[in-house]
């Protein structure tokens, strides 16, 4: 039988796989969750929206007749890789996560590990700053909860209800980010300390340099647990994995 890939996406990652996939003629469905307005168009057939679950999931699964299946979330997406794990596993079908190592401060960085988001608003006590917030916008009501700060937030889309944060200022913008903008932007929003997720991976990682080179503090927020799979991090070890004999 010949390989019908699903592609779990939302990366930078997921795309440039699913671009190798393309070249490589192997048939292939990408999934988007459907969190941004308008996500990045990708060279093979794709899909937005959540699939319903395991059960959804399985039954998508069947119905397309997947074969492999290819975990490229974000490494924070864990309910989705907890989900592709189960519905594989019910299947017996073949997984593989792409994934990327965690960044790692080195001697020049002064990061604050902290194991959630709440954790993070929890560190933020104390006198107003100004904080960038690289993380989206699912979890900025959250910050409320320290209403003395001036919150920089960077988002995809812009937000069609205002954020409930009482100072704070938007800036629409897509990654992948480079670290000459990343300083500019910190510097024109005088920002103070970097609140980000350990995502890993070259995408965002601009801003781990460039708070680096300005000497700001980052409260870094480390990967919640994900299922015990097997993973690669490049797309070429993907293809491998699909066909080895090719
Ligand atoms: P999550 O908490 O793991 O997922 C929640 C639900 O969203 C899943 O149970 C699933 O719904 C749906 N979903 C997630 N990823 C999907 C996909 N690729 N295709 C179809 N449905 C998907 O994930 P999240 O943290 O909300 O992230 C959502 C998406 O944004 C992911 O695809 C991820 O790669 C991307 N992303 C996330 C982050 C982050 O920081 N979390 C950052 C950048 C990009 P059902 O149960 O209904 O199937």
């Amino acid at each position: 039988m010949s390989p019908h890939l699903l592609i779990l996406g939302g990366t930078t990652e997921a795309s440039a796989l699913a671009q190798a996939v393309a070249e490589a003629g192997i048939k292939a469905i990408f999934s988007y969750a459907g969190r941004v307005a308008k996500p990045k168009d990708q060279p093979i057939p794709q899909r937005v929206g959540g699939f319903g679950g395991v059960e959804g999931l399985t039954g998508f699964l069947r119905a397309k007749g997947i074969t492999h299946v290819v975990d490229a979330t974000h490494p924070f997406a864990a309910g989705m890789s907890w989900n592709a794990y189960h519905a594989c596993a019910a299947l017996d079908l073949p997984l593989l996560a792409l994934t990327r190592p965690a960044w790692r401060a080195t001697r020049e960085d002064s990061w604050t590990h902290v194991a959630d988001i709440a954790s993070a608003v929890e560190a933020l006590k104390g006198e107003p700053k100004r904080v960038m917030l690289a993380l989206g916008r699912m979890h900025v009501a959250q910050f409320a909860a320290q209403p003395q700060h001036h919150y920089v937030l960077r988002l995809v889309d812009a937000p069609d209800v205002a954020p409930k944060l009482p100072h704070h200022s938007v800036v629409v913008s897509r990654g992948p980010f480079d670290v000459a903008g990343d300083i500019a932007l910190f510097k024109d929003h005088s920002v103070d300390v970097v609140v980000c997720k350990n995502a890993g991976g070259i995408g965002a990682e601009a801003k781990i340099f460039a708070a680096r080179k300005l000497g700001l503090p980052i409260i870094m927020i480390d990967r919640p647990d994900l299922p015990r799979r097997a993973e690669v991090a490049t797309s070429a070890e993907v293809l491998a994995w699909i066909d080895p004999t090719g």
